[in-house]
């Protein structure tokens, strides 16, 4: 799905765009104190998983990679590889998996982790949320398609995703392409509501203008942002 044309009447494959904001934006990361303490995992999947970038922390990956360029055409080579079907469900709990190992400070490479935390204003009860400074985001253009039949994203793991105690559900989920297909309303309906606004944790891709945005959304990723309404405000302030 991601080698066809990013837009109508754009003659550039998704893969390439993709590959291309997804680069730009690990490498904003420059400007990071201390790039050795920001983990990436960056997984790739079809029916398949190939993680990209397997929790690297910032300075090793700007060390393998260098420029920004040489990690978009390591990134738009893998995707090319990747053209089976769409397993969304493997993915999301493969990502729940990993991303709650992480924060419990249980991987071994790892090992114990103190993430830095968002204090968050819920207007509707009035209490404040303490975010912990991990997100996942699942970025697709298509719908779950296993070839078994019986296609659909069965849940979203990351309702089960705990911090000190707490459920906090640190997914949001992008769609590239038309919001008539079944892959948008499939994505969007599992999604949670963002704490500030109570919109869905989801954002949409449909238009070549809208690149920037998307950008942006990963730029956002590091803050106390989940859904479009705080996508708006974050570059809002950029613009200051
Ligand atoms: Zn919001």
């Amino acid at each position: 799905m991601f080698m066809e044309d990013a837009f109508p009447n754009v003659p550039m494959k998704r893969a390439k765009l993709v590959s291309g904001q997804v680069a730009s934006a690990i490498f904003e990361m420059e400007s990071l104190n201390k790039k050795e303490d920001a983990y990436l995992f960056v997984m790739l999947f079809d029916h398949r998983l190939k993680p990209f970038i397997n929790f690297m922390n910032v300075k090793e990956v700007f060390d393998k990679y260098g420029d920004v360029k040489n990690l978009e055409s390591s990134l738009y080579k893998e995707m090319e590889s990747l053209n089976g079907a769409t397993d969304i469900n493997l993915a999301l709990e493969t990502a729940y998996f990993h991303s709650q190992k992480f924060i419990n400070g249980e991987m071994d490479v790892i090992g114990e982790v103190e993430p830095m935390t968002n204090s968050v204003f819920n207007p509707t009860t009035g209490d404040d949320i303490t975010i912990p400074n991990v997100r996942c985001l699942i970025f697709t253009d298509g719908e779950q398609y296993t070839g078994k039949g019986n296609e659909k994203i069965e849940r979203n793991p990351f309702a089960d995703f705990q911090y000190n105690g707490h459920f906090v559900n640190v997914l949001m989920g992008a769609f590239h392409g038309e919001n008539s297909n079944v892959g948008y309303s499939q994505l969007k309906s599992i999604m949670g509501n963002c704490h500030i606004h109570n919109s869905p944790q989801f954002f949409h891709f449909s238009e070549a203008s809208q690149s920037m945005r998307m950008r942006h959304l990963f730029r956002m990723g590091s803050g106390p942002g989940f859904c479009e309404k705080c996508l708006d405000n974050f570059i809002t302030d950029q613009k200051k």
